[in-house]
Parts: C-alpha cells; sequence; structure tokens
C-alpha cells in the first residue's frame, strides 16, 4: 500500500487521521492519505519561499519549469502506471494524454515565459512598461478525472510568475500529485515553493479557499463546488478562476465527412469514459444522415474500449440518471448495464428518443452516457447546443459551414472537424454555469500575476 504523505516547506509530514484511497479496477484499497484540516503550516511555509523564489530571475524559474519536465519525462511510465492505478483509466491513456500533457505543461511554460515580449505602450511624451509582479501564495484545487494533467496546468504558470503554491489534488486521485512532490524533492525545487496537501473537499479545500494569507484561488472542478469556491473568496476579494462542469454539443451537419465524424464523435463521446469535462455528452445528428451515422457509430462502438467510471459512488450516479433517462421516455440503444466484475465498471451508453430539453440531455452526468438528438435545420441545432446551463466546450463536424456554426455555439471552446485538439497558448475556459475566466497561454500568465503599470513621461 502507497502511503501519501503532506509537501510542505520540501518535508513530508501526515496527519493523526488517515483515510484509503480505494481502486476503481477492483474496490481494493492502494494508498492511504493524510485528512489534512488545516493549512497554516502550508501557508507558512510558502510565505516564507515566496520572495525569493519570485526575485529570481523568468529565466531562471523557466530553468526549473524544465527540470522538472525532465525528471517527470525520465519517469513517465511510473506516472501512467499511478495514474492509471488512481484513476483506473487504460495505461494508453494515461500514458498518452495523463503523463504526456503533465510534462508538456512544464515544457509549454519554460518555453512561453522565455518567448515573453516586454509589454510597452507609447505615447507621444511618455511610455507606458507593463510589469507582471506575483500575487503571492495562490491556491490550487483539480479534480480527479485528469490528476496530474490539471493540477500541473495550474502549477506551472503559477511558479513561472513567481508566486508560491498551495496545491490540493482530489482525494480521490492523489497518487500522481503526491508522485510530483516526491520529484521535487529530488530535483531540489527550493523547500516551500510547491506545497501539496491531501485530504477532503469541504476540509482542505475550503481552508486553503478560506485563507486570507492565500491571494488567489484557480479551481477546477463541478459547477455546485464552484458556487461555494466564488462564495467564500469573493468577500476577500481573492482572485479568482473557475473552471467548472459542461454539457456539450457535438453536432454533426448534412454535409458532414463522416469518416472523420463517427471516429471523432465517438472519441468525444467516451474518451476517458466520458469524464472529460469536454466530452460531447449530446449528439445532434442532421436527420438526413442519422441511419448511417448512427449504423457506423454503434458499429465502432463495439470495439471502443473504456475503463471502469471513478468510483461506485459515481457509477451508481451514472447508473440513476440512466433509469432517468427510462423515465423521460428515453430508449437505451448501447450499454445502460453493470458488467459482472467487481469495480466501478459500466458499459459505454447511448439513449435515443429524449426531448433536447429533457434533465438527461441538459444535466451533467459526467460519464459514459450520451444522448442522440436530430434536426431538421442547422438553426434548430444551434438552439439545441445552446440551450443548457452550462457553455463549456462543443465540436461541429462539416464540410463547409463548420466556422460558420461555432461561431454561434455559446461555449468557450468549439472544435471543428476534430475534437480535443489542444494549442496550449489559446484561451481555454468556459461561459454561463461552465465557469469564470480563461487558463492557456497569456491568459494564465495574467491569472497569475499583479500587471502593474509604470508610465514614463519623456521631457
Ligand atoms: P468537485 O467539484 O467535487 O471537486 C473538485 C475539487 O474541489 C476536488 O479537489 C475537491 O476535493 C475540491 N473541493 C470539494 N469541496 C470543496 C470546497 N468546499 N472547497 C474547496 N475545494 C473543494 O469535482 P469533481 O472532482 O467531482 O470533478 C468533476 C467535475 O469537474 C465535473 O463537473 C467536471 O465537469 C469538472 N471539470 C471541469 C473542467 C474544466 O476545465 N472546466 C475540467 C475537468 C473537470 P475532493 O475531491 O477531495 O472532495
Amino acid at each position: 500500500m502507497i502511503t501519501v504523505e503532506n509537501f510542505v516547506g520540501g518535508n513530508f509530514v501526515t496527519t493523526a487521521e488517515t483515510f484509503h484511497d480505494i481502486s476503481p479496477l477492483d474496490g481494493s484499497v492502494i494508498a492511504s492519505i493524510p485528512r489534512t484540516k488545516s493549512v497554516e503550516n502550508a501557508v507558512e511555509a510558502a510565505i516564507n519561499a515566496q520572495s525569493s523564489w519570485g526575485s529570481l530571475s523568468r529565466e531562471e524559474r523557466c530553468d526549473w519549469l524544465d527540470k522538472i519536465a525532465d525528471a517527470l519525462s525520465a519517469n513517465k511510465e511510473e506516472i501512467a502506471r499511478l495514474e492509471s492505478l488512481d484513476t483506473g483509466k487504460p495505461h494508453d491513456v494515461a500514458f498518452n494524454v495523463d503523463a504526456d500533457r503533465s510534462i508538456n505543461n512544464f515544457r509549454f511554460f519554460a518555453q512561453f515565459g522565455r518567448e515573453m515580449e516586454q509589454e510597452t505602450f507609447v505615447m507621444d511624451d511618455a511610455i507606458n512598461h507593463v510589469i507582471r509582479k506575483p500575487i503571492g501564495v495562490v491556491g490550487l484545487i483539480s479534480p480527479w478525472n485528469l490528476p496530474l494533467y490539471l493540477l500541473t496546468w495550474k502549477i506551472a504558470p503559477a511558479l513561472l510568475m513567481g508566486n508560491s503554491v498551495i496545491a490540493k489534488p482530489s482525494e480521490i486521485t492523489p497518487l500522481t500529485a503526491h508522485y510530483l512532490s516526491q520529484i521535487c524533492k529530488e530535483i531540489g525545487l527550493p523547500d516551500g515553493v510547491l506545497n501539496i496537501v491531501h485530504g477532503y473537499g469541504p476540509e482542505v479545500g475550503q481552508a486553503i479557499v478560506e485563507h486570507p494569507s492565500i491571494k488567489a484561488i484557480s479551481f477546477t472542478g463541478g459547477t455546485s463546488t464552484g458556487r461555494i469556491v466564488a462564495a467564500t473568496a469573493a468577500p476577500m476579494f481573492k482572485k479568482l478562476s473557475l473552471e467548472l462542469g459542461g454539457k456539450n454539443a457535438s453536432i454533426i451537419l448534412e454535409d458532414a465527412d463522416l469518416d472523420k465524424a463517427v471516429p471523432g464523435v465517438l472519441r468525444a463521446s467516451f474518451l476517458n469514459s466520458g469524464q472529460i469535462c469536454l466530452c460531447g455528452s449530446r449528439v445532434l445528428i442532421h436527420s438526413s444522415i442519422y441511419e448511417e451515422f448512427m449504423q457506423r457509430y454503434l458499429q465502432e462502438l463495439e470495439s471502443f474500449s473504456i475503463g471502469p467510471v471513478i468510483s461506485t459512488e459515481h457509477r451508481d450516479k451514472v447508473l440513476s440518471y440512466i433509469e432517468l433517462a427510462k423515465q423521460e421516455g428515453g430508449t437505451i440503444l448501447a450499454g445502460g448495464v453493470v458488467p459482472d466484475k467487481a469495480g466501478a465498471w459500466i458499459e459505454p451508453t447511448v439513449i435515443t428518443g429524449l426531448s433536447h430539453t429533457s434533465r438527461t440531455a441538459t444535466e451533467e452526468i459526467f460519464g459514459p452516457v450520451v444522448t442522440i438528438h436530430t434536426f431538421d435545420e442547422d438553426s434548430e441545432a444551434i438552439e439545441m447546443a445552446n440551450c443548457t446551463e452550462y457553455g463549456l466546450a462543443g465540436s461541429v463536424w462539416s464540410k463547409e459551414k463548420g466556422f460558420e456554426i461555432a461561431e454561434q455555439i455559446d461555449s468557450g471552446m468549439v472544435w471543428v472537424n476534430t475534437w480535443l485538439h489542444r494549442d496550449l497558448r489559446v484561451p481555454f475556459g468556459g461561459v454561463k454555469n461552465s465557469g469564470v475566466g480563461r487558463e492557456g497561454g497569456m491568459w494564465s500568465i495574467g491569472f497569475f500575476s499583479e500587471a502593474v503599470n509604470i508610465c514614463v513621461k519623456e521631457d
């Protein structure tokens, strides 16, 4: 059994009370986790470390990010093994998606930091110099679906801009964050620059959000938790970035190239067992190509393999939505059943016959469940795509009209003839109840720094 410990001020420490990390593959206990309730020690360590870290040149901090990337890269197989053990996801997804992107997050921001240009604005008689100062101590909170991938997406730019960090992974998936702390210790990252604490969200997560010395909170998770985080942090005027839930549409227009659309939409439906905030859980198909699309989609689904969902509690939530779909008049075309084995398994599930305004089709399920809807006019597809409280992502599949339709979708990110095709320089985030703020490239730099203008008058 692995012993997960907090990483505070460069030391590994635990708490009097611990609890268990359970494997979604078979229900076995894989780790013990500290049940942290207070972040005072972590805050003290982070405050002590911040000024010397913030005084390093940006180039020196970029070198540190590269050192972390090198060390992660040398241990990519181990990262994939731990992520797969903790989440149950297939090894190739853990290796090619999670481990790869975690390394890339450090690599990308190291390079980005080196290439950042001076921000100056010239007037007739003066020059404005925008300088970017660290915020101080920042709190980073992430979910269980892409554990190290999403946490490092915050850690890398936060460190780049000279902040010290208190990070909290989900208690359900602490293994790779713990491994990152071991790697940072090994390579000699200055003590207290990165602190990682473990425990339950409403306890240690809440303690991070509440602490007055933590000046910014970057949170990725569910919309209802985001609401609690915002309500706690806003009265203290903390900087706040919220990446929340989604209910994204994949729209297949009449002129779509089905050779691309079928595998693309299938991947968007079920990658990571549908547990990616960007997954297309609503599939909207032009009625003229419905029969052909569905026949090919269901056929390809037969050879699409997925892992379990994250826990038996989450599986039960997903199953409750499948029951709800039946009550709402839906027909299960595929899946809907739990395989006869231990662990949190559930088959990829495809449901038709529901109104696009039904609860099943508008509430976030965050599992391997999609609802299928048809439309006759493109305007109907747009109306359906925009009818939920969410506005995170989406995809449009069309030879001619993709961009035109994409522009009319109320979401932060829309892909045309592709999905999850990521360029780390572009804004990432949602509108409506899918979040506040953006991450990625300059947007992360903006969030993790205080932009200060110095206006110098010329003679
Ligand atoms: P949760 O909102 O339950 O948890 C997210 C994180 O917040 C976890 O680390 C959790 O800790 C912590 N937390 C819980 N309560 C509090 C609190 N009161 N104060 C501070 N932190 C708290 O989300 P899930 O982990 O269930 O993740 C799934 C959700 O994340 C989905 O809604 C999904 O759409 C969303 N998501 C959004 C993304 C985006 O970029 N927009 C990307 C990926 C996921 P613990 O787990 O230990 O309780």
